[in-house]
């Protein structure tokens, strides 16, 4: 049986997480644990925060891509970015 990929979504981002491309290093669990969860279902939980930058961000710094997030709101990341 193939592994869907995990889809997480507010109105402003969706973030993925491809447990097959994920190579358990931790990084965005060490790095941004109010939203990467290790041992929470759900395992990314993104009113964790109110910075929807630093989840991005954290997508960009995952080394495995398996995070991927896409913008869905454009105006509201840059209204934050300001
Ligand atoms: S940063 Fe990427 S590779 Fe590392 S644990 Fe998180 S999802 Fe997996």
């Amino acid at each position: 049986m193939e592994i869907q990929p995990n889809i997480f979504s507010n109105s402003d981002i969706t973030v993925t997480y491809e447990p097959k491309l994920c190579i358990n290093a931790e990084r965005c669990a060490r790095e941004l644990s109010e939203v990467f969860r290790t041992s929470v279902i759900p395992w990314i939980k993104l009113d964790g925060t109110n910075d929807t930058k630093k989840i991005i961000n954290q997508c960009k710094r995952c080394p495995s891509g398996a995070l991927q997030c896409t913008i869905k709101n454009k105006a509201a990341i840059n209204k934050i970015a300001s």
